[in-house]
């Protein structure tokens, strides 16, 4: 199959290019994914959910797209919440099942989390935890010493920014800058230059380990991405992509890790995603905007609504995260999924033809999908794609207002809707019912009551409640519910 061109914005030049890939039809694409020690927030979301915009557009423009994304499942912050509860003398196989135990736990909510906003894991080539490819991280840390790039410090390795002349390329960053901007970590005092990363951390009790030729330890969090996308997607690699804040220090390590190794350019094409705000403000716990999409449930929101309303904005700027902008994404699904039951059912004429202004239903239809894919194609506008959707759905609802649209017409626009869908994937599909989900809450609460577990069964009806399910207990034992 041929393939459509794709022009997307990258990183390194600052300016849109056309996509050119190593092996003709195909597209590698590597995304940085969540770091499992709790659940995503709508923010990770967003950058997940342009990512599949884009894995979508190249499929659907006629490539083979190899997608790989990492499980980060040992890091600082996993390693500080599951080894809390550990004593001291917890020996490192308690500790390396404490770890795994938090991360599967979160790793499984996460697929959860993509599968409600159509994201299944089956889209997805390869999904590798770090923790399944040390001999690689060790392998490449091993290449960058031979090449004078590593150096060893008291069982931690570092990495020798000074040794790579290009380092800083990504962020666009003169060398004063990025040591202005570089972070001091107190426990890497021994390094040769403050602006060195590291690579390799030396054990500290409390922790689990690895052994390595340098002693136990664990890998840095840079580390994994470039093992992990060398050792899948090979040493030339199409796409990275990763949220705005990725960019430094994490991709520029990426980039020095990789091509300090092979003496090549690893990655052709950087495609970074803008963030998402809550109501102006950065997300954030303490100011209590922080929301995961567990919470947009909770509050009765459709997670497909959420991803409408994500996608339907450009992802190179900022989005602003509103409850009005739900409302206003479930308007727009409404309107489709409208305009979608009236194609599949029979029009009547008006009769009163033939008008003046009446249009070809079929050309009008050609019009719009021209549009649709140009926008696409044209680093992922996807507001323009919609903009052309709705304007032809404007126009057939008027022409079929008076003149019939004819079944070969309204096969036509259905044809159109689906293959717009496999981009959105929000129509045909239908708003969630909650019945389901409160149906669940209510089973978990008889079956917490049938434990005698208390707290938990009270905690579940103020669950629903927060929901605005109100629930009568009967005397036969079971539950009725209602609205509030
Ligand atoms: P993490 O689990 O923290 O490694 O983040 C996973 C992904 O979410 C990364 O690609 C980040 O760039 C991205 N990300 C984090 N916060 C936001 C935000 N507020 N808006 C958009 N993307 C974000
Ligand atoms: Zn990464």
């Amino acid at each position: 199959m041929a393939t459509r061109p794709i022009r997307l914005f990258n990183t390194l030049s600052r300016t849109i290019e056309p996509l050119e890939t190593v092996t003709p039809g195909v597209v590698t694409l590597y995304t940085c994914g969540p770091t499992v020690y709790n659940y995503a927030h709508i923010g990770n979301l967003r950058t997940f959910l342009f990512q599949d915009l884009l894995k979508r557009t190249l499929r659907a423009s006629g490539f083979e797209v190899r997608h790989c994304m990492n499980i980060t499942d040992v890091e600082d912050k996993i390693i500080r919440d599951s080894q809390g509860e550990l004593p001291l003398e917890a020996d490192n196989t308690a500790r390396h099942a404490a770890m795994k135990a938090l991360t599967e736990r979160y790793t499984q909510a996460f697929f959860e989390d993509l599968e409600a906003v159509a994201i299944p894991q089956n889209s997805f080539t390869f999904l590798p935890r770090a923790t399944q490819y040390l001999p690689q991280m060790i392998q490449l840390i091993e290449r960058l010493e031979k090449n004078g790039l590593a150096y060893a410090r008291e069982g931690s390795v570092y990495y020798r920014v000074a040794g790579l002349p290009h380092y800083g390329c990504l962020a666009h960053l003169d060398r004063e800058g990025m040591k202005l901007g570089a972070s001091v970590d107190a426990d890497e005092y021994d390094r040769e230059s403050i602006s060195d990363f590291v690579l390799w951390k030396a054990h500290k009790p409390g922790e689990p380990y690895w052994e390595s030729p340098w002693g136990p330890g664990r890998p840095g969090w840079h580390i994994e991405c470039s093992a992990m996308g060398m050792e899948l997607l090979g040493e030339r690699v199409d796409i990275h992509s990763g949220g705005v804040d990725l960019i430094f220090p994490h991709h520029e390590n990426e980039i020095a890790q990789s091509e300090g190794a092979t003496g090549h350019t690893w990655v052709t094409h950087w495609v970074h995603g803008e963030f998402l705000l809550v109501e102006g403000e950065k997300m954030s716990k303490s100011l209590g905007n922080f929301y995961t999409l567990r919470d947009l449930r909770t509050m009765g929101h459709d997670p497909i609504t959420f991803r409408y309303a994500i996608q339907s904005n450009h992802y190179r700027k900022l989005y602003n995260f509103s409850v009005e902008g739900l409302k206003a994404a479930k308007n727009s699904l409404e309107r489709l999924r409208t305009f979608r039951r009236r194609m599949e059912g029979e029009g009547e004429s008006a009769g009163q033809g033939p008008w003046k202004e009446a249009i070809d239903p079929l050309a009008r239809i050609e019009t719009a999908r021209e549009a649709f894919w140009n926008a696409l194609a044209d680093d992922l506008n996807t507001p323009e794609a919609l903009a052309a959707l709705f304007t032809l759905v404007t126009d057939l609802n008027a022409q079929d207002d008076r003149i019939a649209l004819t079944r070969a017409e309204r096969d036509a626009a259905l044809a159109f809707l689906d293959e717009t869908n496999a981009i959105f994937a929000g129509w045909p599909h239908e708003e969630a019912s909650l019945d389901a989900d409160v149906e669940a809450l209510i089973e978990a609460r008889r079956a917490a009551k049938a434990a005698k577990n208390w707290a938990q069964s009270d905690q579940i009806r103020d669950q629903l409640k927060a929901m605005g399910i109100l629930l009568e207990d009967r005397k036969d034992g079971t539950t009725a519910w209602k609205r509030a």
